[in-house]
Formats: C-alpha cells, structure tokens, sequence
C-alpha cells in the first residue's frame, strides 16, 4: 500500500521539495546577494545528480509530487536539463518547475521542454534597461526577454513573472510589467522582500496590501485561483485574461498551509526558508545511511519544522542571503 505520505508536527502535509541545484549566480540582485559575494559552497559539496535522485525517490516513496529546481541560477549547473529528465522520470513527478533569472532561457529552454520541465518562474523586477542593470548589476535585460519569449513560443505552460516588491522604485514600474505580461499572456506576481541575508534586509519593505486594493479597484479584479499557484494570493480580470498574485510573507503570511521543505546544494534540508533548523542529508548519504535510516531521519526533522517564520518580529535573524536556500 502506498505510504500515506509525510506529516510535519503541526498536521501539515510534506509535499513539495525545492532543490538549489547551485549557490553560484550570474546577477548580483540587490536584495538577494552581495555584490562581491564569494563564499560558495565547494563542489566536493555540490550534491551529485545521483544523491538528488535518491533523495527524491525516497520522499516519491511517501507522496511527493512537485519539485522546484531554484539556485543561485539553476541553469548555470552543468547538465540542468538532464537532471530534470531523471527527475520527470521518477514515479509520481506530476510537477516539475524551475526558478530562474532567465539569462540562460534563449539557449536552454528548448532542452528543458524537451526534459519535461512543466513550468517556469522567471524573475523580472523592471523593463527599464538601465534600472535591471543597476538592480541585477548587469547590462542583461534584452536577454531576459528574448529568453521569456523563446520559452513562450516552446509552449511552457503559464510563466510567472516574479517581481520583487521594492519600496522606493516598484510601484513606478508597475503598469509596464502589467502591460508586458498581459501582452504575452504571463502571470504576474510580486513578492513582498523576506530579510533574508544583510542584502535582504538593506532593501527595506512595504506591504502590498495597498497595492493589492488599489489593483482590485482600478482594474475590477477578483479572487481567483491559479494552478501551481502556492502561497501567493491571486487576483483575476472578470474575464480571465489576466491574473496578478501577491506572496506576502510579511504583511499576511501562509505558514498554516506550508507544504514544502528545501534542499541546498551542499545537501542539507533546510526546515523552513524563514528558520536555521535543518537536517544534513549528504552527510546521511556519504556516510553510508540505508534508505531506512535516511527516512527515519527526516521523520524525525518534520516532526521539528517550526510553525513559522519570523521575519517581522526577528528580521535579523538569517544570515544566509536569499541565493543559498532559494526563494
Ligand atoms: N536565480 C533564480 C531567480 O532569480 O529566479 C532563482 C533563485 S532566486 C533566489 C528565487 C526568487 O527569490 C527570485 O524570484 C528572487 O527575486 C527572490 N528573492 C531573492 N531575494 C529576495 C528577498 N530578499 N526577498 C524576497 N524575494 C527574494
Ligand atoms: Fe541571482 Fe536569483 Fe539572487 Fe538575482 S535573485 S542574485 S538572479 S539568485
């Protein structure tokens, strides 16, 4: 009889693993990592394609169906598309998406459809070219976009646009972003900051409750519900033609309905994006656990995911930026 799948401590069901296949990016967004970040992870640590596939077979066992590959950028490591063909060939894999800075997309989209990778989430805070470049610290916007309209024509499912809600600047960039995703038929959601890392916590933050009951007056939105559509909330056009969602960690967080966990690169299974509570599964593994002991282990780990983040009371608490765990 199959497993009835992984319960954490508060009833909360297990079923959505997020992998960083890479700490390493080709950006230096603002609110993400430092500009002259170095402290990488060394790839004797790097968890192989193997022991991700193991891992991932093991929490398939008991019910896991949605995996999200992030980073740092995914699309930097070596074999990405082939990783993600092992992984859509693993029993129940019924979703399989990717985070991504899109500076890649132009040359590796076809090779992900092609692996079965479901769907994108690409990020994007602004369409002005000089602001992405002082934003992401690089000159790559034209990029970004011919990568998201390449990816558009394969045919991917609906893409997310990501939009980091910056105090200051994102509430000017808004009716651009809404246009262009609108014209190509994105989804688009903005992301209230986490203070993840000094960088996280630099980039300062507003609620977007006022944003989200401007959105719903000026364009007629209403409530809706999208597929693969997570913690955000998400607004729609009466028509349907257009949905926006709002991930609002800070101003009205999901932890109660929290299904995830995530692994990072180095192999360690963080409990909570929010939390330092973890469980070293590449020492599990390299040391020789049996699939029994590595199971017994994350029973254990679940029974302490914490209830929830603590990003408004104890905002300086991470250390780690944003790029380590992986949104
Ligand atoms: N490089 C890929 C990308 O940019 O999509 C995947 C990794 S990135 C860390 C995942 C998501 O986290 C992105 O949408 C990014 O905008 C978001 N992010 C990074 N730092 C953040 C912060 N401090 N607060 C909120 N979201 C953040
Ligand atoms: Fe890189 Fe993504 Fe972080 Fe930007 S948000 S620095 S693209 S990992």
């Amino acid at each position: 009889m199959p497993h009835q799948g992984w319960v954490d401590g508060f009833g909360r069901r297990i079923d959505y693993l997020r992998i960083s296949v890479t700490d390493r990016c080709d950006l230096r967004c603002s609110y993400c990592m430092p500009e002259h970040f170095r402290d990488y992870e060394e790839p004797a640590h790097w968890l192989r394609f193997d022991e991700i596939e193991r891992i991932l077979r093991i929490f398939a066992s008991r019910g896991l169906g949605k995996v999200r590959l992030t980073g740092g950028e995914p699309l930097l490591r070596g074999g990405i598309a082939d990783l993600a063909a092992r992984i859509k060939r693993l029993p129940g894999m019924a979703d399989l998406s990717i985070s991504t800075n899109g500076t890649q997309l132009l040359k590796r989209a076809q090779a992900l459809k092609d692996a079965g990778v479901d769907r994108l989430n690409v990020s994007l805070d602004t369409l002005d070219r000089e602001r992405f470049a002082s934003l992401v610290r690089r000159d790559v916007l034209k990029q970004v976009v011919l990568g998201l309209e390449k990816a558009a024509a394969l045919g991917f499912g609906k893409i997310k646009i990501n939009m980091v809600w910056l105090p200051e600047t994102s509430a000017a960039e808004l009716d651009a972003m809404i246009d262009f995703c609108r014209a190509h038929g994105f989804i688009l959601r903005l992301i209230e900051t986490m203070p993840m890392g000094g960088t996280g916590r630099a980039a300062g933050h507003a609620s977007l409750q006022p944003t989200i009951a401007a959105l719903r007056e000026r364009y007629g939105l209403i409530d809706g519900v999208v597929a693969g559509g997570g913690p955000a909330r998400y607004l729609v056009s009466p028509s349907g033609d257009f949905s926006i969602g709002f991930i609002t960690p800070l101003s009205q967080h999901f932890c109660e309905t929290c299904n995830r966990v995530r692994l990072t690169v180095d192999g360690v299974l963080h409990l909570c994006l929010g939390q330092e509570d973890q469980l070293d599964l590449r020492a599990l593994l390299r040391g020789g656990a049996s699939d029994e002991e590595v199971i017994a282990a994350i029973d254990a780990a679940l029974l302490r995911k914490p209830h929830r983040h603590e990003f408004g009371e104890k905002p300086m608490k991470l250390v780690r930026p944003m790029s380590k765990t992986g949104g």
